[in-house]
């Protein structure tokens, strides 16, 4: 097993990583930016490095900074936690070559993956199905009108590099698909620095579900259930379920087998996510993560499997030791993601917290780096916390979840807590009957 981690991130995933480390006995480096010099991973890890100033190109991106940080502390491996560099195959292989483990699948995989187009192919070839689309890229407007023809509008385009709900745009005719595919275009380029985009059907009322696996690449596979992950703003999560309330247990049978058979075909090692979307009875594959995702923890509650932990163990060539049997999945998670943000603009809102009290009880998790007198920095995402809760049944879990979200107290600073309050007092919500398109809705009736 590996002496001394290296945390190659920031706020609360850090914190996360730092935790198992710590429980299995692991020295812990943390990296940080001059402006988390103060932040709690810093603060509780065993040693730490600061590695550049505020703009993550210079920090927490800068892969000669990371990699001198781990010289020098002697660490032996280092953990991308998610964001940032965690799907970055030339990082993952850089670290390899410096003598160091990466706390993740290979970097083969994870260029696979990677690109979206090349995903879904293989994808096809694993015998997934996926959603009906302009089969690889579109270079130019003629082709992406000619596929479009083929496919039936309305049609999303997507950037082949995407990620974090960036690079897309619908199109309901021919008209709007000119204009979409040179914004897309564009966008897709200056995000990704990839200008590969291509045409996907867009459905009017799929759910987000997504598989969790597990994988040791030694033949070990298992799948901990799936995530319902329709709550969205932007393309972006803001709640996550575990199990999800549109499934029953023959189809999550299912969609569990065939996506540990396909994970076992490609010898893939580590934790990974295949995103599906979801309609009528079927399954469309969109997309696989390549890393730990942000809903993890719900995961973890569901299974009583620390997820961070089997990924260290698998990285260090222990195999699983046990198999889709031995993964109970027991009760109800939710996971909210606060963000400090203004509730009704959306806008970032960083600043000082000038108090905080976290819910706690029994069946409540909160994964966050923040404390009283913290100061949330501009320079970065605006996750802040995320208040996982967890129930015998899903009536039980928004119970609970309800009343911690009421005793959760965050001064000085604004967050979407308030929608999180009022989307548990919604009735749809709490009947389980929303879509990927169902949170603007009701947004957009609130107003
Ligand atoms: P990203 O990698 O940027 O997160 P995804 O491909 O995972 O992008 O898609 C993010 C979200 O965008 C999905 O959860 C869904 O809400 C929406 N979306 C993606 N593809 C489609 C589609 N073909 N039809 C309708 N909505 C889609």
């Amino acid at each position: 097993m590996f002496e001394k981690i290296l945390i190659a991130n920031r706020g609360e995933i850090a914190l996360r990583i730092l935790r198992a480390c710590r429980e299995m006995g692991i020295q812990t480096v943390a990296v940080h930016s001059t402006a988390d010099a103060d932040s709690m991973h810093v603060r509780l890890a065993d040693e730490s490095v600061c590695i550049g100033p505020a703009s993550a190109r210079e920090s927490y991106l800068n892969v000669p900074a990371i990699l001198t940080a781990a010289t020098i502390t002697n660490a032996d491996a280092i953990h991308p936690g998610l964001g940032f560099l965690a799907e970055n195959a030339d990082f993952a292989a850089m670290v390899e070559e410096h003598g160091f483990t990466f706390i993740g699948p290979t970097p083969e995989h994870i260029r696979l993956m990677g690109d979206k187009v090349q995903a879904k192919t293989e994808a096809r070839r694993l015998g997934l199905p996926t959603v009906p689309d302009s089969d690889g890229a579109v270079a130019t407007v003629e082709a992406a009108l000619e596929a479009a023809a083929r496919i039936g509008y309305p049609v999303l385009v997507k950037a082949a590099g995407g990620g974090g709900g960036r690079g897309m745009r619908v199109a309901l005719d021919e008209s709007q698909l000119r204009g979409a595919f040179s914004i897309a275009r564009s966008e897709a380029k200056a995000f990704f620095s990839n200008d590969a985009v291509y045409l996907e059907k867009y459905l009017m009322r799929p759910r987000h579900i997504e598989v969790q696996v597990l994988a040791d690449g030694q033949g070990g596979v298992v799948h901990l259930g799936e995530r319902d992950c329709s709550i969205q703003r932007n393309h972006q999560k803001i709640l996550e379920e575990a199990l999800s309330p549109a499934l029953n247990a023959e189809q999550r049978e299912d969609i569990g087998r065939r996506v540990t058979d396909a994970i076992r075909e490609i010898g893939y090692r580590g934790v990974g996510t295949i995103e599906f979307l979801y309609e009528e009875g079927a399954f469309y594959f969109i997309e696989m993560n390549t890393r730990l995702q942000v809903e993890h923890p719900i995961s973890e509650m569901v299974t009583g499997i620390d997820l961070v932990r089997e990924q260290i163990r698998v990285a260090a060539g222990a195999t699983l030791g046990y198999g889709q049997d031995a993964v109970r999945l027991s009760g109800h998670a939710i996971e909210c993601r606060i963000n400090a943000e203004h509730p009704e603009t959306f806008l970032p809102s960083p600043g000082r917290i000038t108090e905080y009290h976290a819910p706690g009880g029994p069946g409540v998790r909160v994964d966050s780096h923040l404390f009283s007198g913290y100061v949330v920095p501009s320079n970065y995402d605006s996750l802040v916390a995320k208040l996982i809760v967890h129930g015998n049944t899903r009536n039980e879990c928004l119970m609970r979840l309800r009343r911690a979200l009421g005793e959760y107290a965050v001064g000085g600073i604004e967050t979407n807590l308030p929608l999180h309050r009022r989307l548990l007092t919604n009735r749809d919500f709490l009947d389980g009957h929303y879509d990927v398109h169902w949170l603007e809705r009701f947004m957009a009736a609130e107003r």
